[in-house]
């Protein structure tokens, strides 16, 4: 029997929709009985959504949303997929679709947003001197794959982004800014705010990096590495023509492009690592969480309490050699 084809919806539209709490319980009901699972989010500014399906079921969905005169014009960025990206199925009602929690300062982007450039004219731009171009995205998204010579952010979240623009702000005054996020979203709230800021000169990569990647022209080109995203595929190749690995394992420094969570469940961080510093260290990001008594690795492992010891007194050898050679 021949495997059934599956896709990935990523989408977004900023309109208001009235009663975003019960929109947000019909919609869940509507995708359930689809078969989809994803994640949504409805606010009154609009939607925000990722889901996956088969091709019946994904097609069914977009044929809907766009006979709502609402969504009659959203865009839908459409991966091919092997299966589901998704566990379940949420939809959630949010005062944001993107949290930035600006408060007073909140902009409509429907209002004002930066200057949409369509992937062959970033293209363009990204080649020129005189331009600054900057990730609109979180530390751990860029670690793994970003535009050739953006700048990194070292922010955990989006909302860390208006305070992080301040307090660097030299970098991009007076300048010509290229801001870039996975699916174009993040963009549109930000560069409105941006331009708030007194910095005009914006222009932002229409349909994001997704878009950017499948552009037939572009093919993804000046991309490096993978495009993270927020599914159970954790990353999602871009550059058709020439990949580039810039993730880099967290305890080696060695090229890789796997991320895993860290064992102790109350860190969870993501951490860039082999499968052999993964045995090594215990999937862990630090002696805390390795002798955490609740560490995922041990307990997969059944490993007994010499187990542990014999591990850690490895890594405490292995980190001395590394300070002999520093
Ligand atoms: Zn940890």
């Amino acid at each position: 029997m021949e495997k059934e084809a599956y896709r990935v919806l990523l989408y977004y539209k900023f309109v208001t929709v009235e009663n975003p709490e019960e929109y947000a319980e019909e919609h869940l009901t509507f995708c359930k009985d689809l078969g989809l699972r994803g994640r949504i989010l409805i606010a009154e500014e609009g939607i925000n959504g990722t889901v996956s399906g088969t091709v019946e079921q994904t097609q069914k969905y977009m044929d809907t949303m766009h006979a709502d005169p609402r969504f009659k014009d959203m865009v839908f960025k459409i991966d091919e997929s092997d299966g589901h990206a998704f566990k379940k199925m949420h939809v959630r009602h949010r005062d944001e679709l993107v949290t930035l929690r600006l408060g007073e300062e909140d902009t409509d982007p429907t209002q004002e947003t930066a200057e949409f450039l369509e992937p062959k004219e970033f293209y363009e731009e990204l080649q020129r001197d005189d331009v600054v171009v900057l990730d609109a995205r979180n530390d751990y998204e860029y670690d793994l794959g970003h535009f050739r010579g953006a700048i990194r952010p070292d922010i955990r979240s989006f909302r860390e982004l208006p305070e992080w623009v301040r307090e660097n702000k030299d970098k991009l005054e007076g300048k010509r800014v290229l801001t870039y996020c996975t699916g174009g979203i993040r963009c549109e709230k930000f560069t409105g705010w941006l331009k708030k800021e007194g910095i005009d000169d914006v222009g932002q990569l229409h349909g994001g990096i997704v878009t950017y990647g499948q552009d037939p022209e572009v093919k993804g080109e000046l991309w490096d590495g993978q495009c993270y995203v927020f599914d159970e595929r954790i990353s999602v190749p871009i550059n058709q023509v020439k990949h580039v690995v810039v993730g880099r394992d967290y305890f080696t420094g060695e090229p890789c492009e796997r991320y895993v969570n860290c064992a102790n469940p109350e860190c969870n961080e993501q951490i860039i690592m082999s499968e052999e510093s993964e045995h090594f260290y215990m999937r862990s990001c630090s002696h805390e969480c390795r002798v955490h008594p609740r560490n995922r690795y041990a307990i997969e492992h059944k490993m007994t309490d010499e187990e542990i010891d014999e591990k850690l007194q490895a890594i405490e050898e292995q980190n001395h050699m590394n300070k002999q050679a520093q």
